[in-house]
């Protein structure tokens, strides 16, 4: 029995890279420094891999941002306006990743984007009528010889040439089809190059396998395999998927002469099914993802045994590994001190899941694997109670009717109802919440918790900022008011602080992109609500003013899919334990005086099925029902907003409808507004606040772009349903700019009104 790694995270047990590279981007850290850096973190993977015994340890795993953007960078897929700047080749990297602005010129960062059903970003690589696809770089190469040059023989991982094509942006009249013959001739050096090197094995990962493909599709994948293993020399080929199961191609790639072939068995639902039904080709090795690589739960060996003997029924060679690339988990729960043993008894990071190959290779390897130690202790574990339930939350979640999840008086009633009671003017505007988190707003949170202050000090902090903001808002003219959010760390981390059944890390970190790590909560236990979360600064804010003061929460789905889920329950019921406790604290924000709540779905999208199929089944069922059940309790004079984060949702825009707040905002300043005609176009009934000018940037919208951007909204948008509002929140902006650019807003509206 062999053991294998997909990938490695990247950014350091401590965040070492991140540390190192921020510093190098501020030119206060020397280039041989950063590379010195990396160079010790892919060292200590690679070891470390090692004294777990891993048989296939990967390296080009390494990434100093993005590994989609390396694979760009080693085929020679580098914009003209970046090598133009005529930097080096890691600045010119730096240059794609993050924008450069400099002596040297001033260009944007290419697109990122969500990497398939993760918060991992890539940046997506751009290709036009002009650019040249042919192996131009080096990294792969030269980090297979650093771990070769430390005694560690690897395997080379890199992003295929099917998912490559279909992720990039071909922005000139040409597209993947003119490009084939190129990249296999770039794969096929590679190839010869790692033969040269005396590399065993390439792995190529494909993960845009497991998304529905069409037979367009299959036959460019095809296509590309057959040019490209014709002259694969003696380096083997492992084709790598992940994310899910390969249902639309499983034949297909049986049938190409790979050498192995990767799948996932833990989101694959229909892995085993396809292997079982077809078979495993025998001359092939059979990479199992047995071993979660997305979440921290320890894996159960029981059931792993059970399904590696199953897949072992069909297929010859199997070799143990992760679903996925370990990217997507923090490191090790070694650095965890303030966690109690009761729960880190429970957990594997990365560093404890090469510790679980290792057992579960030995394990295996035994005559009888479920009378060795290893084994009962693990079973131990799972067979005691994790002390998770709260009956009275099940019994709650039990109980619910579909009244629960129905909000009365229609859209419509309650619609005209609040309009006569708010008289608001037309084309009202709003923030999304929260306003700049200065240094002086962090240090106070941070002088809290460190008990340099009492709580009373660190409340009155926000009061005081509050009360400003407030007198603020009112005195530049905003129709709808928000406290500022200034006690909130993160609007997911906050809610799960107050709320019981989440347990925090201290250096659990994930990267998200780039040097952005993030450090998901985790849902331990059955959600509840012991006492109002928000309702203290609220009512405050509300005190400050005679004008309507919105409230400010997290939704349901966002919390989940921003926290590592339980695997003992269903995603549904995490999300409806967490609904009814944001239930509770709509309520309260009711009955004190709240006429306006919002209640961010930022992340709504994210966890959505890679498969259409899956959407309504796996998700939306669930996710949309969720969020209605925290609002359908109140009254209908009072008004509910949502607010999320992305211009794309035209292909669920009838979902989000069917959420059935009152009003929606989101992200659209960047886009082409073709939501704008999607809503159009489906009679959305919700009111919009499209976001009329880009948080993201520190640019001031001028008070003419605004009132343009409006005027084309409305071309599509009836004025009774159209707010104003910028695109997401304000907190990682500056105060200057973010007063600068509300005033100009409110302006805009002004005189956008003057002309209806
Ligand atoms: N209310 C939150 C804020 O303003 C929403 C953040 C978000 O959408 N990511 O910060
Ligand atoms: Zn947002």
């Amino acid at each position: 029995m062999k053991t294998s790694i997909i990938g490695y995270p990247r950014v350091g047990a401590l965040r070492e890279l991140k540390f190192a590279s921020e510093k190098y981007f501020k030119g206060v850290l020397p280039v041989e420094e950063l590379q010195q850096t990396a160079a010790q973190l892919r060292s200590a993977h690679w070891k470390l891999q090692q004294e777990n015994g891993v048989d296939f340890i990967p390296s080009n795993d390494f990434s100093f941002y993005d590994g989609l953007l390396d694979t760009a960078c080693l085929l020679g897929i580098i914009p003209q306006r970046y090598q133009a700047l005529g930097l080096s080749p890691l600045e010119t990297y730096f240059a794609m990743a993050r924008g450069y602005q400099g002596d040297k010129g001033d260009v944007k960062a290419l697109a990122m984007k969500k990497w398939f059903n993760t918060n991992y970003h890539y940046m997506v690589p751009e290709i036009d009528d002009a650019t040249s696809i042919r192996l131009t770089g080096s990294k792969l190469f030269d980090e297979f010889t650093e771990a070769k040059q430390l005694g560690i023989a690897t395997k080379p991982v890199l992003i295929g040439p099917f998912t490559l094509l279909k992720l990039a942006r071909f922005t000139g009249l040409k597209n993947a089809k003119n490009f084939v013959p190129a990249v296999i001739e770039a794969y096929t050096a590679i190839l010869n190059q790692l033969n040269t090197l005396g590399a065993a094995w390439l792995q190529l990962d494909e993960p845009a396998l497991v998304t529905d493909l069409t037979a367009e599709d299959i036959a460019l994948f095809t296509e590309l395999y057959k040019g490209i293993l014709s002259a694969k020399g003696s380096v083997k080929v492992a084709l790598q998927t992940y994310f899910g199961d390969v249902r639309d191609c499983y034949q297909a790639l049986q049938a190409l002469p790979f050498d192995g072939i990767g799948i996932d068995f833990v989101e694959g639902k229909q892995s085993l099914d396809l292997v079982r039904k077809h078979g495993f080709a025998s001359d092939k090795v059979l990479f199992a993802g047995v071993i979660n690589g997305k979440n921290i739960w320890k894996n159960q060996y029981k059931q792993t045994i059970a399904l590696v003997r199953e897949i072992g029924k069909h297929a010859s060679q199997v070799v143990l590994g992760t679903s996925c690339s370990l990217l997507h988990v923090p490191y090790t729960i070694k650095h965890e001190k303030k966690l109690p043993e009761a729960n880190k008894q429970y957990l594997a990071f990365a560093e404890e899941k090469l510790r679980e190959l290792a057992e579960l290779k030995s394990i295996l390897e035994q005559a009888s694997p479920e009378a060795s130690a290893l084994y009962t202790e693990n079973e131990k574990l799972f067979s005691a109670s994790r002390l998770t339930n709260d009956n009275s939350v099940q019994k709650r979640v039990a109980e619910l009717t579909e009244a629960d999840f129905t909000r009365l008086p229609d859209f419509a009633e309650r619609e005209a109802i609040q309009k006569a009671k708010f008289n608001l003017p037309p084309l009202p505007t709003t923030t999304i919440g929260s306003f700049p988190q200065t240094a002086d707003v962090r240090a106070n949170r941070a002088a809290f918790k460190k008990g340099n202050i009492t709580e009373e000090q660190y409340k009155q902090f926000n009061f005081d900022r509050i009360a400003e903001c407030i007198a603020q808002q009112e005195k530049i003219g905003i129709d709808v008011l928000v406290h500022g959010e200034y006690e909130r760390n993160d609007m997911v981390e906050y809610f799960g602080e107050c709320l019981d059944g989440f347990i925090f890390t201290e250096n659990a970190w994930v990267q998200s992109y780039g040097t952005r790590c993030v450090k998901p909560p985790v849902v331990w236990g059955d959600i509840s609500r012991s006492k109002p979360i928000t309702v203290e600064y609220s009512a405050f804010a509300k005190s400050r003013t005679n004008k309507l003061v919105k409230g400010m929460l997290t939704g349901p789905v966002t919390i989940l899919n921003w926290s590592f889920p339980r695997e003992d329950i269903s995603l549904k019921e995490s999300a409806l334990q967490i609904g009814l406790a944001i239930r509770d604290e709509v309520l309260d924000l009711e009955a004190n005086g709240i006429e306006i709540i919002q209640i961010d779905e930022a992340a709504l999208r994210e966890k959505l099925p890679l498969r259409h199929s899956d959407w309504q089944s796996e998700y939306l069922s669930w996710a949309i029902p969720a969020f209605r059940l925290v609002h359908s309790g109140v009254k209908p004079e009072t008004q509910i907003h949502t607010h999320m984060c992305y211009s794309q949702f035209s292909d669920i825009i009838r979902d989000i409808d069917a959420m059935d707040a009152d009003v929606i905002t989101f992200e659209a300043s960047r886009s082409d507004l073709a939501i704008i005609d999607a809503i159009n176009e489906c009679g959305f009934r919700t009111e919009v606040g499209p976001g009329v000018y880009d948080i993201h940037s520190p640019r001031i919208p001028s008070v003419d772009e605004l009132k343009q951007g409006l005027n084309r909204m409305l071309d599509k948008i009836e004025v009774s349903k159209l707010w104003v509002n910028p695109d997401c929140g304000l907190k990682t902006r500056g105060v200057t700019e973010t007063w600068a650019s509300l005033e100009n807003l409110v302006q805009a509206a002004k005189e956008v009104r003057a002309t209806l």
